[in-house]
């Protein structure tokens, strides 16, 4: 019996996310941003099987538009398991089986999530046994929200968005989500709302100087109210992404014209995400949202993170 046979592979499931607060501060000397966001995973779902190989291959498909993925090296999924390897010594190889259920380049972190099942899946594979601090070490050098996929739930996240600290959370929040055949690139928003900060610093407020998650999103999201939830909903990136997506503002104004609480781009967009009260009036929602022509689903969090399915 070959290998493969006796062994066919390690499936893990990893969550998307919504970030339900992001404040984002100054750009730095180095140009990233400091920020404080709290992130709420949802039931979005990357799909990964790793299967033992000689060398690091990748596929595709998934739900959504694919085309924007990397197959290469530079995919993240790849380099978390080549980090691994290098990591632990681990000198085998492994083919990942990606099937995509997240927006790609959509804010929610469908990458950061492959990711956190590629560390996941090739340490069950390889046997490496890290612990699950091990792991976060791994994914926060793999990239800012890689951390949270592994996690999951409800945290607020600091530093870059990896510095994490789980949120208390109580019930399921309902959203409708709204993607968008476009993507928008993480680095281009963020420099555009430096642009906007400099340029038109009358309408814009200003970076402030220690982001930090305002105590009324915490309590929210402990009492598990969407009604309260929905007043504090806030995205520092919304008015860049905005800026340059202008068509997005009408589709926000719509959503909530149609029955959602509120409406929100989710991290740097251009994914929109509507708060619901019930998954009952979310669908009523989607389906409006559908006969506009826009290509929406439904989603409910918090849910678990990075996990052997
Ligand atoms: P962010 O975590 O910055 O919010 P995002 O959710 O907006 O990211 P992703 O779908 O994670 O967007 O991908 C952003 C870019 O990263 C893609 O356009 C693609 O070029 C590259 N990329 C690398 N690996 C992956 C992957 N496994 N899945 C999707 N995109 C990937």
């Amino acid at each position: 019996m070959t290998l493969v046979e006796e062994f066919p592979g390690v499936r893990v499931r990893a969550p998307g996310k919504i970030n339900v607060f992001l404040e984002v501060g100054a750009r730095q000397d180095d140009g990233y941003h400091d920020l404080a966001t709290a992130f709420q995973a949802v039931s979005l779902y990357e799909d990964l099987v790793a299967s033992h190989a000689d060398g690091f291959t990748l596929s595709v498909t998934g739900s959504v538009d694919t085309t924007g993925v990397p197959v290469d090296d530079t995919n993240l999924a790849l380099r978390a398991a080549r980090l691994l390897a290098t990591e632990t010594g681990y000198d085998g190889g492994v083919h990942l089986d990606i099937r995509k259920e997240v927006p790609v380049a959509g804010g929610m972190g469908g990458g950061s999530a492959d990711a956190a099942a590629a560390l996941v899946a090739c340490d069950a594979l390889w046997g490496t046994g890290l612990s699950s601090r091990e792991l976060h070490t791994l994914a926060a050098r793999l990239g800012a929200d890689v951390p949270f996929a592994l996690a999951g739930g409800t945290a607020v996240g600091t530093g870059r968005g990896d510095a994490l600290n789980p949120a208390l959370a109580r019930g399921r929040f309902e959203w409708v989500l709204v993607a968008n055949p476009d993507g928008l690139s993480t680095p281009k928003v963020y420099a555009e709302l430096d642009r906007l900060r400099e340029e038109h610093a009358a309408q814009i407020p200003p970076a402030p100087e220690t982001p930090s998650v305002s105590a009324d999103v915490l309590h929210a999201l402990r009492a598990g109210d969407p009604r309260m939830l929905a007043e504090v909903l806030h995205n520092d990136l919304q008015a860049a992404a905005l800026r340059l997506r202008p068509d997005l503002g009408a589709v926000l104004d719509l959503g909530v014209r149609e029955g959602a609480l509120a409406g929100i781009v989710s991290g740097s967009g251009p994914t929109l995400a509507f708060l619901v009260e019930t998954r009952q009036e979310g669908y009523g929602l989607l389906q409006r949202l559908e006969r506009a022509g826009h290509d929406a689903f439904q989603a409910h969090g918090p849910v678990h993170g990075a996990r052997i399915a």
